[in-house]
C-alpha cells in the first residue's frame, strides 16, 4: 500500500489510485459515485475559497450579499409573527462569512436566532467557528432541532452534490459510468439498460440526449420542504443553474479559478453541476411547501435594494466607493454572476410572500 501523499490533494492516499483499484476489481463506477467521493476528499481537508484558492463565492465578494439575505429572512420572520425559538440553519457555510453578515443584519431587527450549520469539512468548520462562535454543527439535517421555525440558507451548496447522468444511445438509455482509459478516467455509457429510470415522457428523446438529475439534491429539498411545513419558516437556495428543464452535461471542475478536466485528479478540484431549479421547486411543492419563485441573482439583489445599500456604505466610507460598486457589479451584472446564478425562495404554508420574487 502506498503511504505517499497525493500531490493533488495533500491527502494520505491518492483518490485516483483508490478509484483505479475499485474499477479494476468491480468495473466502472457511476458518475455520481465518482463526484461524491471526489468532493468529500476535496472539501474534507482544505479551504478552497477566496482569491488565493480555487473559486470565489458571493459572500466573499461583498458583505452586502449576506446582509441582504439577513434582511430578507428578518422581514419574513417579522411578518409571520416573530415566533420563538427560531433557528438560522445554513447548509455548507464555507468560511461562515454569509452567516456572520446575515446574523449582524438580523440583529438590527430584533432577530437573534439559534445557529445550526450543516457542514462536512473539518477545515471549514474551524473557520466557521471563528466567524460564528455560537454555531452548532451537524453532518446533515437529521438532527437539526425540530421545535421552531427554520430560516435556512444554502449558497453554492447544491451544485457540489453528486449528479447522475443518463444518456440515450442506439440501444436505449444508459447511465454514464466512469472507467479507466490508459492514464485517464473517462465517462462512458454503462452496460445496463436504464430506461426504467426515466419518466415515460422523456424516453423518446433522440440518440445522444443526455439528462442530468441529482437524487442527492432532491433528497435535501424533500427534507427542507417537509421541515418548513411542520416547523414553519423560509428558505433560500442560491446557485448557478437553470429555472426551466434542459438537457446536456453541465458536469465541470474548477481549480485556481479556471475550468479544468473533471476526470483529472479527482479530489484536487471542485466538481460541480448546474442546479435544475425546476425539478427542485416540484419536489418542494410535492410536500406542500410554498414555492415563492426562482429569479436571477441580479434581479433579486436589486429588488432588495443593493444599489441603495452600496450608496449608503459609500457615503459612510468614501474611500471604498469604487470597491463597493465594483463588487456590487460582480454580484448583479448579467455578464458576471447576475444572470447565471438563481435565487429560489420557499416558505411554510401560511408564511408571507417574499420580497424580490
Ligand atoms: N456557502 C459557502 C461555501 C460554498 S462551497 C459560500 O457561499 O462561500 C460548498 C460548501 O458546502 C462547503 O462549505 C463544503 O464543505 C460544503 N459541502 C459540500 N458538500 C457537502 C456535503 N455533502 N455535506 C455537507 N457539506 C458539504
Amino acid at each position: 500500500m502506498s503511504a505517499g501523499r497525493d500531490p493533488a490533494t495533500g491527502s494520505g492516499r491518492s483518490l485516483s489510485e483508490i478509484f483505479r483499484r475499485l474499477i479494476a476489481s468491480t468495473g466502472p463506477i457511476s458518475l455520481a459515485h465518482y463526484m461524491a467521493e471526489a468532493n468529500a476528499r476535496y472539501y474534507g481537508d482544505a479551504d478552497p475559497l477566496g482569491a488565493g484558492g480555487d473559486f470565489v463565492t458571493a459572500p466573499e465578494i461583498s458583505q452586502m450579499f449576506g446582509e441582504l439575505i439577513g434582511l430578507w429572512l428578518a422581514d419574513m420572520w417579522i411578518r409571520a409573527g416573530r415566533q420563538e425559538p427560531v433557528y438560522y440553519v445554513e447548509l455548507g457555510p464555507g468560511r461562515g462569512t454569509l452567516a456572520r453578515d446575515a446574523l449582524r443584519a438580523m440583529k438590527r431587527y430584533g432577530l437573534e436566532p439559534k445557529v445550526h450549520f450543516v457542514e462536512g469539512s473539518t477545515a471549514l468548520k474551524q473557520l466557521q467557528l471563528e466567524a460564528v462562535p455560537e454555531a452548532q454543527f451537524h453532518p446533515d439535517l437529521a438532527n437539526v432541532p425540530f421545535e421552531g421555525p427554520i430560516l435556512l440558507v444554502a449558497n453554492e451548496f447544491l451544485d457540489a452534490l453528486p449528479v447522475r447522468q443518463l444518456i440515450r444511445i442506439a440501444e436505449g438509455w444508459r447511465e454514464v459510468m466512469v472507467t479507466v482509459d490508459g492514464e485517464r478516467f473517462v465517462g462512458v455509457p454503462g452496460a445496463r439498460p436504464m430506461d426504467a429510470a426515466l419518466p415515460e415522457a422523456r424516453r423518446g428523446e433522440p440518440e445522444g440526449t443526455l439528462i442530468e438529475t441529482s437524487p442527492a439534491q432532491a433528497a435535501i429539498l424533500y427534507e427542507v420542504a417537509g421541515r418548513l411545513v411542520e416547523q414553519g419558516g423560509a428558505a433560500l437556495f442560491i446557485d448557478y443553474g437553470h429555472a426551466a428543464p434542459r438537457t446536456g452535461s453541465t458536469f465541470q471542475a474548477v481549480r485556481r479559478h479556471k475550468k479544468v478536466d473533471p476526470f483529472k485528479s479527482p479530489g484536487g478540484a471542485d466538481l460541480t453541476a448546474h442546479v435544475d431549479f425546476a425539478m427542485l421547486a416540484q419536489v418542494a411543492q410535492s410536500r406542500d411547501a410554498r414555492w415563492l419563485g426562482t429569479v436571477t441573482q441580479g434581479e433579486w439583489l436589486r429588488a432588495l435594494g443593493i444599489e441603495g445599500r452600496a450608496e449608503a456604505l459609500s457615503d459612510y466610507a468614501p474611500q471604498h466607493r469604487e470597491a463597493l460598486h465594483s463588487s456590487m457589479h460582480r454580484l448583479v451584472d448579467a455578464d458576471q454572476m447576475g444572470e447565471l446564478f438563481k435565487v429560489m425562495g420557499l416558505a411554510a404554508p401560511g408564511w408571507p410572500d417574499g420580497v424580490g420574487f
